[in-house]
């Protein structure tokens, strides 16, 4: 038996993705998760839309192997749209976009449950346009040791001049994303997203931390800033989490984080009935000033 859905043909649409989620937690099918990302797509590709992808793949669903994919394999269909991107080391590798809803349901057909994004755009790789701070609390800590965290690093942002969105990440914690104009380099990028990182880890050392290493973390939170080299990614907004439940990973509004209790708080039923406006796309730069206000932090 196959289906149809946004013009893709899609195998197996009775499989079993999630068992724990979906109406009435029957579980979500493969034609479900098709489904969800085909009605999320206007809000979904705003954001996701013309930016090198990988993708989160489980072909059997929940149940089965995982693979984090960065270039599209043979016989990934035209709804997938392929690109060209020359590597660190200069050799040219394929990579993935989508640019509609039937890119996105295409990645569903071939096992795809995450979309996981460039902070750049295919017109422009070099010049990216969003900056994220990902949250990652220890084990142990609570939702409001992050959303606390969350909070004050907006206030922070603020205070240089940056604004700030916030995103639920559907697993534990929250990504800041910092929408940005095209005018900088991936040089200047990934400096103020370390030197940021390093000021609050500095400022509040019992609470954060900018090493990577687990063993490190000790009851702190883990400031990643390496979203933002050049070919790293970060989850969508409104992809689904290959976690039990299937949880999404869902931006809110900075007055309603107050009210959640969990990143895992928005389901895909409830992520298609907010149609929110948790995203806002503020026009602003890392501007020279705001670099020396950074550099005197630091070193004040
Ligand atoms: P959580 O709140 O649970 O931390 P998260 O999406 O932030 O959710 P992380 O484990 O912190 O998950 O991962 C951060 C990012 O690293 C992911 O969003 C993804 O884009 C990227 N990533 C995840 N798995 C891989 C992988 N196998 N290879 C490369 N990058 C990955
Ligand atoms: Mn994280």
């Amino acid at each position: 038996m196959t289906e149809r859905i946004e013009g893709v043909t899609i195998s197996h649409p009775e499989r079993v993705i999630f068992a724990d989620a979906g109406p009435g937690k029957a579980g979500l099918t493969k034609a479900g998760l098709a489904r969800y990302y085909q009605q999320i797509a206007p809000l979904m590709l705003e954001e996701a839309a013309d930016r090198p992808l990988s993708l989160l793949r489980l072909p059997d669903g929940m149940a089965g192997e995982r693979f984090f994919q960065k270039h599209p394999g043979k016989g990934f269909p035209k709804a997938i749209r392929q690109m060209r991107i020359t590597e660190s080391d200069g050799e040219d590798a394929a990579y993935a976009y989508v640019a509609d809803a039937a890119g996105l349901v295409a990645a569903v057909q071939m096992g795809t449950v995450e979309f996981h994004i460039w902070p750049a755009r295919r017109d422009r790789l070099e010049r990216p346009d969003r900056l994220v701070f990902d949250l990652d609390p220890d084990e142990g800590l609570g939702f409001d040791a992050v959303r606390a965290a969350a909070l004050s690093l907006r206030g922070r942002l603020l205070d240089l001049g940056l604004e700030p969105w916030a995103m639920l990440t559907g697993g534990k914690g929250v990504h800041l994303v910092v929408p940005l104009r095209r005018s900088l380099g991936w040089g200047d990028l990934k400096r103020f997203a370390r030197d940021f990182a390093t000021l609050c880890a500095q400022d509040e050392p019992d609470r954060y931390t900018v090493e990577l290493a687990k063993a490190s973390r000790k009851g702190r939170i883990f400031i990643d800033w390496l979203r933002n080299e050049r070919g790293s990614t970060a989850v969508a907004p409104f992809s689904v989490r290959a976690r039990p439940g299937a949880p999404v990973a869902a931006p809110v509004g900075w007055d309603e984080l107050a009210g959640i209790a969990s990143a895992r708080a928005f389901g895909t039923q409830a992520a298609r009935e907010r149609g929110w406006a948790g995203i806002r796309r503020v026009r602003q730069s890392l501007t020279r000033p705001i670099f020396a206000a950074l550099d005197r932090a630091l070193t004040g």
